[in-house]
Parts: structure tokens; C-alpha cells; sequence
């Protein structure tokens, strides 16, 4: 259990030029908050903050947010949630978000870089949240979206109050690692088929049968993904079950433009390895020029599509009447670790508690 009262949470926020900043009685309007850093819509929004503001220069300008860990939980969970969710899934996402919260305040994360491999014949990489230095988390999509205390909403205050200080513990009482994706397409994946080589606790592989919507009706299915996403296509059910090709002429162009390397024309491409879900975690490609494996899940996601593809747990085909051409199908949306949004909100949605959504979903933790 976090000591609500005395737990703070440093926020590093990004302006667009020097911080323009207006005090009020209990919180520092900034004018100027950077949102979107490096996307296509990055601008500038006005955000109210509570807590304590302070302003560096070093190396550039940005604020440091300083206030309760619990006031920032209303902020991101609103932020990133419908807040008209099930009331149980929304609690059951206060307490991931708060154990991931947790673990930057405390610093529990290991080591980034570790086990990461460029060789001429191998790529073996993987992204993950970055230490940050002066803070403890940033305000963008790269930890959680913060945008101050203007995503308030009764729903998520009370999913936020009602399981307030309450954190994920594995049995040896380590903060559990707290991983969630969209869809894991029907079984969750391990730790160590997305990033370092080792396992984590309470993040284990199993069939989970909560995500197949195809046999709701079309109402509980759009309460479903209405809780997820913004835009949803009933037809693909969260991304369970999709279809997609890519060229030989488009693998070449990805691997040159987001991976510097030229092995000429594709000639073929190939799952090697894959992680307990099945997902793909090292693709064997075979150019005109030589060969090159490349993982982890994330690295295939974004070789075989123009941004990403929904997963890597997919099966690839060249077709037979265009042999330059790769028939893809797969499952899922994201990385399929930890928690299932999809499967957890329809476990919200027929009755299962946030303890019970919590516990499927992280074999072995205990929550407090
Ligand atoms: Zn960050
Ligand atoms: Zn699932």
C-alpha cells in the first residue's frame, strides 16, 4: 500500500519556448504546454497544474511538476480512459497505473540497453520507457499522457478513490510490472519476447478467451470497444483478427529508412522465432545482396508496415500468384503482456471485479 499522503510524483513538462505561467490561488495556469512531441500533431495547450511548479533552463526550458501521486492518477487515467468504462475496469487500470507510477518513483526499473544486439547479420532491439533524470516521469505518450487537472471526471475520481495507495505485488513483494496492451488476440505473452531477456513475475503466457467478441451481440460488443477505443471497427473486434499484405519493395524501402540496412532485393521472409503467444520474435530475411535476422516484436511491427502492424503474432505467406507479394494474417493489438484491455473490460462489462480482472490477468499477484 503507497503512503497516499506522502507520496509525490515528479512530472517533467515540455514547453514550446520559455514557460508562460500565470499563479492562481491553488494551482499555476501554464500557457504553453508542448503536447505531441514529434508527432504530426504536436502544439501547444494551456494546462492547469496543482502542486508545486518549478521552471529549468538546463539544457532547455521545462517545468517540474511536483504533487501527489494520486492527484496525477486522476489526470493520466482520465486522460487515457473513456471515462463511461466500467467502473471495475477503471479500477482495475488506477491500480496498474499507479504500481507502473510507483516503479518510476522508486526507480525499480532495470537497466534499458542490456542484451540489445547490431551485428551485420543480426538487429536484436526493442524500446522501452527510458530512465528519466531530473524527474520521474515525463508528460507525453512516451511514460503517460499529463495534461494537468482538466481530465477530471466523477467516474475516474471514484475509480482512483476507491482503490486509493492499492499497488500490484508479485508473492516475494516486488511491485509487479505492471505491462498492459489493447488485444492479446487470445493468449498474453512474456516479458522477454518484447524487451530484456529475462522474465518479470506475474507476467506469464495463457489462453485468455475474454477477448473473442465474435460471440456477443453487436450492442455489448460496441460496449466493449467504446471502452478502449476511440475509433473502433466492430468488423475486426478490437484487432482479434486481421488481415494485411506488404511488398517485397516495401520490407526493402522499411528496412532502409528505419533500420539503415541494405541487403537488396527481398527475396524471402521468414518467422524463426517466436514467443510463447506465437507472436514473432525474430524474422529471417533473405535479400538479393545477403541476410539479416531481425527482433524483437516490436522491430517486425515495424518492418512489415508503414508505422506499425497490430502485433507480431502473425503468419506470413508470399502469394502464390504475386511472388512479390506477402500474405500476412494475425492476432491481436499490441504487445499481448500483462493485462488485455479488450478481455478486461469485457470480464468489467459481465460482472468480474477489478481484484478478480486483476488476478487473471497477473497470475500470483496480490493487491495492496
Ligand atoms: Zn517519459
Ligand atoms: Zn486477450
Amino acid at each position: 500500500m503507497v503512503k497516499t499522503g506522502e507520496t509525490y510524483i515528479n512530472v517533467g513538462i515540455a514547453t514550446t519556448g520559455k514557460p508562460i505561467l500565470k499563479r492562481t490561488d491553488n494551482n499555476t495556469i501554464l500557457k504553453n504546454q508542448r503536447i505531441g512531441l514529434g508527432f504530426h500533431w504536436e502544439r501547444s495547450i494551456e494546462s492547469i497544474l496543482p502542486g508545486e511548479v518549478i521552471v529549468t533552463d538546463d539544457p532547455v526550458y521545462q517545468i517540474i511538476n511536483r504533487l501527489p501521486l494520486e492527484t496525477y492518477l486522476q489526470s493520466v487515467v482520465g486522460s487515457e480512459m473513456n471515462p463511461d468504462a466500467p467502473i471495475e475496469f477503471l479500477k482495475a487500470h488506477a491500480i496498474i497505473s499507479r504500481s507502473w507510477a510507483m516503479g518510476k518513483i522508486i526507480g525499480a526499473d532495470t537497466p534499458k540497453n542490456e542484451g540489445k544486439i547490431f551485428s551485420p547479420d543480426l538487429i536484436l532491439n526493442w524500446e522501452d520507457t527510458c530512465d528519466h533524470h531530473s524527474f520521474d516521469v515525463c508528460a507525453d505518450d512516451h511514460c503517460q499522457r499529463y495534461q494537468g487537472i482538466q481530465h477530471f471526471n466523477p467516474n475516474i475520481i471514484e475509480a482512483i478513490q476507491s482503490t486509493t495507495g492499492l499497488c500490484l505485488y508479485s508473492k516475494s513483494d516486488q511491485l509487479v510490472d505492471a505491462r498492459f496492451s489493447k488485444c492479446c488476440g487470445g493468449k498474453t505473452e512474456v516479458f522477454s519476447s518484447c524487451w530484456q531477456s529475462h522474465e518479470q513475475p506475474c507476467l506469464e503466457s495463457f489462453e485468455d478467451p475474454w477477448c473473442d467478441l465474435s460471440t456477443l451481440s453487436v450492442k455489448n460488443k460496441e460496449l466493449v470497444l467504446k471502452s478502449i477505443l476511440k475509433e473502433y471497427d466492430l468488423d475486426n473486434n478490437g484487432g482479434y483478427r486481421w488481415e494485411t499484405q506488404v511488398s517485397a519493395e516495401d520490407i526493402k524501402r522499411n528496412l532502409y529508412t528505419k533500420f539503415g540496412r541494405d541487403i537488396g532485393d527481398i527475396v524471402n521472409a521468414q518467422i524463426i522465432e517466436k514467443g510463447a503467444s506465437g507472436r514473432a520474435t525474430l524474422i529471417r530475411l533473405i535479400g538479393s545482396k545477403g541476410s539479416l535476422d531481425l527482433g524483437k516484436e516490436l522491430m517486425i511491427r515495424r518492418l512489415l508496415a508503414p508505422t506499425h502492424l497490430y502485433s507480431s503474432r502473425i503468419s506470413i505467406e508470399k502469394d502464390t500468384h504475386r511472388p512479390d507479394i506477402f500474405k500476412i494474417k494475425g492476432s491481436g493489438w499490441g504487445h499481448g503482456v500483462g493485462l488485455c484491455q479488450i478481455g478486461a473490460a469485457r470480464k468489467a462489462i459481465e460482472g468480474y471485479n477489478y481484484r478478480e480482472i486483476l488476478s487473471f490477468y497477473y497470475p500470483g499477484s496480490e493487491i495492496h
